[in-house]
């Protein structure tokens, strides 16, 4: 019942507002912070996302950036900011979910009785998805790259898929 009055507030338009809010993933104790801004007029949603690999710090301030400067006087429509996904992913500087050990880019679209990584995915394609126009994911500026001298895990990952499919 809790969840289902949040996504409601979320996606109930409010002229020239911003709204930072929790999003609990159900099935577990994750709750993704979110910026929700309606602009000056009714219009599309805009799903904007970071932190699906957590350890990308860049991409992760980003969204965050965006979610303070987006002046909601200057939009049409509404944008959903969650930075980051990964919230347990970026406590214990992860690009995978730590909980399950999964990148969670690759479960989509997730399971509802899933692990923790197929629960997140399937809250964003079965509560967000179907109300949204448009879907950008930001990713990039993987700080384990520069920290270890070395491709984190996340990249290894995309590697190995990319050589099996060759
Ligand atoms: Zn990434």
């Amino acid at each position: 019942m809790e969840r289902d009055r949040a996504m409601l507030d979320i996606f109930e338009f409010k002229s020239c507002t911003r709204t930072e809010t929790l999003l609990a993933v159900p099935g577990t104790d994750l709750k993704m912070p979110a910026t929700v801004i309606h602009g000056a007029h009714p219009g599309e949603k805009i799903l904007i996302t970071s932190g699906i690999h957590a350890a990308e710090y860049v991409a992760i301030v980003a969204g965050m950036e965006l979610a303070r400067r987006l002046d909601p006087a200057d939009v049409s429509g509404t944008v959903i900011i969650i930075h980051p996904v990964n919230v347990s992913g970026l406590i214990r500087h992860t690009s995978l979910v730590p909980e399950d050990g999964k990148n969670l880019n690759s479960v989509y679209p997730g399971k509802p009785d899933g692990t923790t990584a197929e629960r997140i995915a399937w809250f964003i394609t079965s509560e967000l998805y179907p109300h949204i126009y448009c879907y950008i994911d930001l990713h990039g500026g993987c700080q384990c790259v520069f920290r270890r001298g070395r491709q984190c895990s996340c990249r290894r990952g995309y590697l190995r898929r990319r050589h099996r499919s060759a």
